[in-house]
């Protein structure tokens, strides 16, 4: 992550709360569209893991990397919402270009700090309220105007940032088949991790099981429309990084579940 992540500086879309969505509640479940159009609840609650999809949700049996998903996450095409995702919403996104669905998916790895797992610092970068004080390294990134569609933890939860529709601001300077500005066109999963650390088998099998669900969301993705940011980006971003294991990811994308529903 570095400023030139950026993607735009001028003041967002009027959406400005940020909200953790309670599944027992349901009151800012995903495919309401509630939560993406109104924005009405402010601060974030990260660091509240009671209520999302992980825990269970995905039981994936890793035998040789071939993985039974147990868990399919529905994407609301009009809402841009996964249904049953946390939702910690940012006000760092606006609107893609007139008419333009996504066609790529770009993965990306990330640590707050740089190298350590948990805490709320992810969501709270995304959201724009990282508190300088909390670590010496924020200084460098605090004030960023930064965000991804969703996030894929250490243990898989996934946390949505970015109605997938939308456009987040993740790729920054890049280019993919000639096509400049991937930000436009694509939506950005982060999975919480570091180049050199190898990613956990829950962040496969919640990614893959997310990935199923948008391919289902939107005809225009493909399952090999999906890059990692230094493909994008070479030579300024690494990510995710050697650890990544692409193969294993694409066997898994390529095992969608059956009876999926496609949309047309
Ligand atoms: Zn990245």
């Amino acid at each position: 992550m570095t400023r030139q992540d950026t993607g735009r500086r001028a003041a967002g879309p009027s959406q400005t709360a940020t909200t953790a969505a309670g599944e027992s509640k349901g009151a800012a479940h995903a495919g309401t569209a509630a939560v993406a159009d109104r924005g009405a609840r402010a601060g974030i609650s990260a660091g509240d893991d009671a209520a999302h999809l992980g825990t269970g949700a995905v039981a994936g049996a890793g035998i040789g990397g071939a993985l039974r998903l147990a868990h399919r996450i529905e994407v609301d095409a009009a809402s841009g919402l996964a249904r049953g995702l946390r939702q910690v919403l940012s006000p760092h996104w606006d609107a893609r270009p007139s008419g333009q669905s996504p066609e790529l998916v770009v993965v990306h790895g990330i640590s707050l700090p740089p190298g350590r797992y948990g805490g709320p610092w992810i969501d709270q970068l995304f959201c724009g309220n990282l508190p300088p004080a909390a670590d010496p390294y924020f200084a460098q990134v605090v004030g960023l105007r930064v965000s991804a569609h969703a996030l894929v933890r250490r243990d898989g939860r996934i946390v949505q940032y970015v109605p997938f529709h939308r456009r987040a601001w993740h790729a920054g300077a890049s280019s993919w088949c000639g096509r400049s500005a991937c930000n436009d066109f694509s939506i950005g999963i982060e999975l919480e991790g570091a180049d050199t650390d190898p990613y956990e088998d829950a962040q496969y099998e919640s990614l893959a099981a997310l990935l199923h669900g948008l391919l289902d969301a939107y005809p225009t993705l493909a399952p090999d429309r999906l890059v990692g940011h230094d493909e994008i980006a070479p030579g300024r971003k690494t990510d995710p990084g050697v650890s990544f294991d692409w193969p294993r990811l694409r066997r898994l994308v390529a095992h969608r579940p059956t009876g999926t529903t496609q949309k047309t």
